[in-house]
């Protein structure tokens, strides 16, 4: 199996953006203070989000994090600043109809806009570019559908995605396992843990109180003067807030046991190789796209500003564990040379992995929960709508109009086996996807 032992034994079990220079938060020292408007629970892209918004309208808000600001998914993922959902535009159009889905469409390219405005504003140092995406198709009836999509997301949306047929891949991909590809410029690229230390600044700064090892273990309504308040309790002391703000993502726990059932947390997990030449980055990927493929098991990749390929996907079902990390290094690395065999010879430097929120339906969600506000269900979508959903609740909480489209839909809660973050039946949603790979 394994071609050169000697390359896997220096893979370091480590998260190669943590190594690129984000300049970590600091959190407060000593207990929460007893009372604020809004209190934040998780510190990543959509709690610090929120918190830079509250805190920007004289909103006293706290975000209390059970590990190091920014731990989650946030610093974790590919970097990667999407357009669209996760599900294709004909099954979304199917389930909500047209002008709900506008709504949603509109949204994800107001995501990227505000990642964009955020970055210049807070002038976060995070190598953001509008490199945009391209998605390449594992079968022919792949493309045939990038083709019937790209029409109708022009019809609906007046949104332009460039139709790659075979013969002219070679342009945007250096790999021939392709059957065409579809590109939208309107995506973006960046460093995730960058980023979210510079939202974290920037919330900080803006007067947002951050306190990180300040795990939540629980959360009482608390009624006075007929009005509903909450008790929190964690692991550096108790906070009182009139509101609250769920922002934990697929690392939700039994602290708030309602949103936990309606999340499904899946392990995804990235290679990054040692740095390319520059001829041959060119070659991989000559307009420095982020790339993902058209399966339901699928790989994502993308080149780092300093030439690596990093290589992502879901070689195991369940949340990281050291275990899996280091199962994935090499299942990861056997679909990358599947990719591209010109990286066969190629050292592999860093694996890790993390949790994705999947919601059953594959889709965001917000909205209240218990009195509480809450977002989650990003998927492999959150780097740009996480943050957007982050300023959206806190807009709704300083009473702005409620115009998130993702507030409205129906939010179904996770079958039996998949609830409460049991994890035994993840293999069996990983077998039905890669059966749904071989038949469709
Ligand atoms: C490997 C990987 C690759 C990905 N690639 C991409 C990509 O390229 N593009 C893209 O758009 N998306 C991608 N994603 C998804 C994206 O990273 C997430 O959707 C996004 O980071 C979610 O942000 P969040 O703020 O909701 O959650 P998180 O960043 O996960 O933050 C939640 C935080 O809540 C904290 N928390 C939980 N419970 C408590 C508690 N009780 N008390 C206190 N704190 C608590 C956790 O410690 C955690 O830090 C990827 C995800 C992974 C794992």
């Amino acid at each position: 199996m394994l071609e050169s032992p000697q390359k896997i034994m220096t893979i370091k079990e480590t998260n190669y953006w943590l190594q690129t220079g984000a300049q970590p938060v600091q959190g407060l020292d000593g207990p929460p203070p007893e009372q604020v408007d809004v209190a934040v629970v998780g510190a990543g892209f959509c709690g610090l989000s929120a918190a830079r918004t509250l805190a920007k309208r004289d909103v006293r808000v706290a975000v209390l994090e059970a590990e190091a600001i920014g731990w989650g998914a946030s610093c974790r993922n590919g970097g990667m600043v999407l357009t669209g959902m996760k599900l294709p535009v004909p099954t979304l159009l199917a389930r909500y109809g047209r002008e709900a889905v506008r709504r949603m469409y509109a949204a994800s390219r107001d995501a990227i806009d505000l990642v964009e405005q955020i970055v210049k504003q807070e002038q976060i140092e995070c190598s953001f570019s509008r490199c945009g995406h391209l998605e390449v198709a594992c079968k022919q009836a792949h493309f045939d559908a990038f083709v019937e999509s790209a029409a109708e997301i022009k019809r609906e949306f007046n949104h332009h995605l460039r139709i790659v047929p075979n013969c002219e891949l070679d342009a945007e991909i250096g790999s021939d396992i392709y059957y065409g590809g579809m590109v939208d410029e309107t995506s973006g690229g960046l460093n995730p843990a960058q980023f979210v230390a510079g939202l974290g600044h920037a919330a900080q700064c803006a007067g947002a109180l951050l306190y990180d090892r300040a795990r939540v273990t629980r959360i009482s309504s608390v009624w006075k003067g007929g009005k509903q308040g909450f008790l929190l309790e964690t692991s550096r002391g108790r906070i009182n807030a009139q509101e609250v703000l769920l922002a934990s993502g697929a690392y939700t726990t039994e602290a708030t046991p309602a949103l936990r059932k309606k999340i499904i947390p899946i392990g995804s997990y990235i290679i990054a190789t040692e740095p390319l030449p520059a001829d041959l980055a060119r070659q991989l990927s000559p307009r420095n796209r982020m790339i993902y493929d058209s399966k339901h098991f699928l790989y994502y990749y993308r080149l780092t500003p300093d030439n690596r390929m990093l290589f992502g996907g879901r070689a195991a079902f369940f949340p990281e564990s050291q275990n899996t990390v280091r199962a994935s290094a090499e299942l990861l690395r056997q679909g990358m040379i599947r990719v591209y065999p010109q990286l066969r010879g190629t050292r592999v430097d860093y694996v890790w992995g993390g949790t994705l929120d999947f919601a059953l339906d594959v889709m965001p969600h917000s909205g209240r929960i218990d009195g509480m506000h809450f977002a989650l269900g990003f998927a492999g979508h959150g780097v740009a709508a996480a943050t957007w959903m982050g300023a959206q609740l806190a807009g709704a909480i300083c009473g702005d109009p409620d115009d998130n489209p993702f507030s409205r839909i129906p939010f179904p809660g996770a079958p039996i086996g998949l609830r409460s973050g049991n994890t035994w039946a993840l293999p069996l949603a990983g077998a039905y996807y890669r059966v749904l790979d071989w038949l469709t």
